[in-house]
């Protein structure tokens, strides 16, 4: 083992040069930029390594066009005899680059031992690991058994539809391909993190009555309506929600707790247009909300709790409608601290950090809903390098140091998930 983790710390040079190159990709979706030759660039290396690579893309799925295509690449290592396969699954995509950057978010720039860029911890540095971890291990150990598979898939940012949950759709996930998998998103060197929150998105609509707004007594105002709704909302959703506590480990621990944000709101006229206002009467009033539930929640309660406040409000305010739309949902999920995964990566880390694993939840969903509700596969965690707090923010960095330590923890994991029965 001492041989493989020397072989890691020798790969430091290649690691950076491999994460920076990540990082030269603009994939930035929306709109779904450079997915192909980011896709590309991650088969052709592997395909050197004796991969079996397939691109598949992600026909018909939300943003995929000829030119925003949804590619992913998928590349398979078969071992020499037959055993376990261990799935490391990254995201390609990154979001907007956003104000208040110092560095290029495109360059890949290296200073004190960090790499900056975006995307940088979220998550190609998590990728890049991945991969050194893998093709050490294969150097390492080239007759070993089972199979190996790293993906780059699309589209997380926006729910995974191009990536991951068309994949498992395929069977990318299916039991008899894949037992174990890792997803490298920037949770820190020495946490696992076992699954996420629940989410359910809404809009809720308003309605009132057009009129002239100099006798807004003619019309009926809706967006005064919604402010009736906030008002039950502040006076009796939010005190209610901080009572539902979680025993899951969510970070940060404000997160541990039922959470609802208010997304948008938009009442009467477009502000697109910049001349003056038409003075009108809003007839309508539509609002996003943005609800996080915990395991111990159902979903049904969880927007039952939302209507039976706008049914108390049609009841005691006058005129007051209202229609809601679903617009997302996902269930919460935690993987089992039995699960072999878990069980590998967090022996891995006490061998390579030489202290316990910490387990924490995310309080944001990511890929793993995909694979676990559409591949059923539970066995999967999310471990990788990179301070989450980082993700998506100006001058987002990822630490070399915690990379190279990551890609160690992971390739300890493998040979501990690919060599179970000897243990
Ligand atoms: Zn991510």
């Amino acid at each position: 083992m001492d041989d493989l983790l020397q072989r890691i710390e020798q790969k430091e040079a290649e690691l950076i040069a491999l994460t920076q190159d990540l990082i030269r990709f603009p994939t930035i979706n929306p709109p779904g930029e450079a997915y192909a030759p980011c896709a590309h660039y991650i088969g052709d290396r592997l395909a050197k390594r004796g991969f079996d690579v397939r691109y598949i893309r992600a026909l018909g799925t939300p943003g995929d066009s000829d030119l925003y295509p949804r590619i992913n690449v998928i590349a398979r290592k078969e071992g020499s005899n037959p055993g376990p396969c261990i799935h490391f699954n990254s995201h390609i995509d990154v979001v907007e680059v956003g104000n208040g950057w110092t560095k290029d978010p495109f360059s890949g720039a290296v200073e004190e031992g960090k790499i900056y860029g975006r995307g940088a911890c979220d998550m190609k540095g998590g990728l890049a690991a991945s991969i050194i971890a893998t093709e050490s291990y294969i150097d390492h150990h080239p007759d070993f058994a089972g199979a190996i598979e790293i993906s780059g898939t699309c589209d997380e940012e926006s729910g995974g539809y191009g990536g991951v949950a068309y994949l498992a759709k395929q069977g990318f996930f299916d039991k008899d391909r894949v037992d174990h998998v890792i997803i490298p998103e920037p949770l820190n060197k020495d946490r696992i993190c076992l699954g996420h929150r629940g989410v359910w998105w809404a809009e809720i609509e308003t309605h009132g009555h057009i009129a002239h707004g100099s006798m807004p007594f003619l019309g009926d105002c809706a967006v005064r309506h919604m402010g009736a709704v906030l008002e039950e909302f502040e006076q009796k959703l939010y005190p209610a929600l901080a009572k539902k506590q979680t025993t899951m480990p969510v970070v940060p621990p404000g997160a541990r707790q039922s959470t609802l944000n208010i997304n948008s709101i938009h009442g009467g006229q477009s502000e697109e247009f910049d001349g003056l206002p038409a003075p009108c009467v809003p007839d309508s009033c539509r609002m996003v909300i943005d609800r996080r539930f915990l395991i111990e929640e159902k979903l049904d309660q969880v927007k039952s709790e939302i209507t039976e406040l706008l049914d108390d409000l049609s009841y005691n305010r006058s005129k007051f409608s209202y229609q809601i739309k679903d617009l997302f949902e996902v269930q919460p999920t935690m993987t089992d601290q039995s699960q072999p995964v878990v069980k590998a990566v967090s022996a891995a880390i006490s061998d390579i950090l030489d202290k316990e694993a910490d387990y924490v939840i995310s309080p944001g969903t990511y890929d793993q809903k995909h694979i676990d509700r559409i591949g059923k596969l539970k066995d999967c965690i999310a471990y990788g390098p990179g301070i989450l707090d980082l993700a998506h923010q100006p001058d987002e960095y990822v630490g070399i140091a915690d990379m190279l330590d990551c890609a160690k923890v992971m390739a300890n994991a493998i040979h501990r998930l690919l060599n179970q029965n000897q243990h």
